[in-house]
């Protein structure tokens, strides 16, 4: 029996005064992804901070014409918010085809930002892994790596982040609220997730005190040419063998801004802005889009059982462009763009 204090907190001061001089506590919302790695004790906090009541399950208009959505927001809700599905569709369909309903029913937008990697190895203590346990070593890289990292893994971990919002997340440019013992900060989405490097116990650059209170959307939405596109296993719920969010803007067939972000391949999701500079000015074709996807795989390093990751990535990005391009998201029309 493993014993953990539990407290439950009623506002974001509560939350930060319970976490105080508290090192081997954690936070728990859904509890979908932190109660199923203390019954596997990969997580062992000594003290459980429930944030699952706090105030911060709404979502606002900001005075910038973006929307802030509270870090307790669950899943569902922001999936079917009019709001979303009217002005960025991309987040709403990313968030449909992650999990199940029963589980976007429970799962908070905060946690799904800091759930952790799904590497079978990570979930088993009887085996060395150095996110688990640094410096133990990694046995994903000479074991069944499948499901593991195609780009920015390192020697020490080649460990995928899961989540399907983050990727849509990536594309949106979306800003993180954060507050800690020194107050409120704002980390750019970009630099939220980090690479594993030769750190990877971290999956990203928030603080063991720190709170998220809520994600900040811009204006844009690219609300007329997105798709997000998860190819998996099953059909539901099962984690991106490779997944792909495409906001495209479009002036009479030609390209103004390309931003494209892929899942299931990397530590964070991954974005190239050099492969999505090469669309700008291009007529929006499938010779411009092989031309994007090929510079995005440039770097890509395989191992012996995901070599297949790289041409279906490849696939996967002319595909995902090519129905943004067409304003088909859900793949309706086998019609070639001119
Ligand atoms: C069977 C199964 C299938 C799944 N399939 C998918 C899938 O296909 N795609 C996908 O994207 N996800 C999938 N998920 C993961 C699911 O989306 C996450 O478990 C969920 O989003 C986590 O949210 P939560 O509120 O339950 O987080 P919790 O489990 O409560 O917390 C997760 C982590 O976040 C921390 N945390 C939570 N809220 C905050 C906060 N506000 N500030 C700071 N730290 C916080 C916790 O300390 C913990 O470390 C699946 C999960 C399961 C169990
Ligand atoms: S890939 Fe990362 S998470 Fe998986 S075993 Fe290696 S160190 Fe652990």
């Amino acid at each position: 029996m493993i014993s953990f204090q539990y407290s439950r907190a009623s506002n974001v001061a509560e939350a930060m005064r319970l976490m105080a001089g508290s090192p081997g506590a954690k936070f728990i919302a859904g509890g979908t992804n932190l109660v199923d790695l203390m019954k596997m004790e990969v997580e062992r906090p000594t003290k459980l901070i429930d944030v699952s009541r706090l105030p911060l399950d709404k979502v606002e208009e900001t005075a910038g014409g973006g929307l802030r959505i509270g870090a307790l927001v669950r899943n569902s809700d922001l999936a079917y918010h009019p709001l979303v599905e009217r002005r960025y569709p991309v987040l709403s369909s990313a968030l449909l085809a992650g999990a199940s309903q029963q589980l976007r029913n429970m799962a908070s937008v905060g946690g799904n930002l800091l759930q952790r990697t799904r590497c079978a190895y990570f979930y088993d203590i009887a085996t060395p892994c150095n996110k688990r346990a640094a410096g133990s070593g990694c046995s994903a890289i000479g074991g069944l790596n499948r499901m593991n990292a195609i780009l920015g893994a390192s020697d020490s971990c080649i460990a995928v982040h899961p989540s399907d919002m983050c990727v849509a997340l990536a594309v949106l440019e979306a800003k993180i609220h954060v507050m800690g013992p020194r107050g409120e900060r704002v980390i750019a989405f970009a630099d939220f997730h980090r690479l594993p490097e030769d750190m990877p116990e971290r999956d990203n650059n928030l603080n063991t005190d720190e709170l998220v209170t809520a994600i900040e959307l811009p204006l844009r939405g690219f609300a007329t040419n997105y798709t997000y596109l998860k190819i998996r296993d099953r059909l539901s719920y099962a984690f991106a063998l490779v997944s792909v969010a495409v906001g495209l803007e479009l002036d009479r067939g030609r390209i103004k801004e390309a931003r494209f972000a892929l899942g299931g391949v990397a530590h964070k999701p991954w974005r190239n802005r050099q492969a999505e500079a090469v669309l700008s000015g291009r007529p929006a074709d499938a010779g411009a889009f092989r031309q994007a996807a090929d510079l995005v795989l440039l770097e890509a390093k395989g191992l012996e059982h995901n070599t297949f990751k790289i041409a279906l990535a490849r696939r996967a990005m002319i595909r995902a462009l090519s129905q943004a391009a067409r304003g088909t998201p859900q793949s309706q029309s086998n019609k070639k763009i001119a």
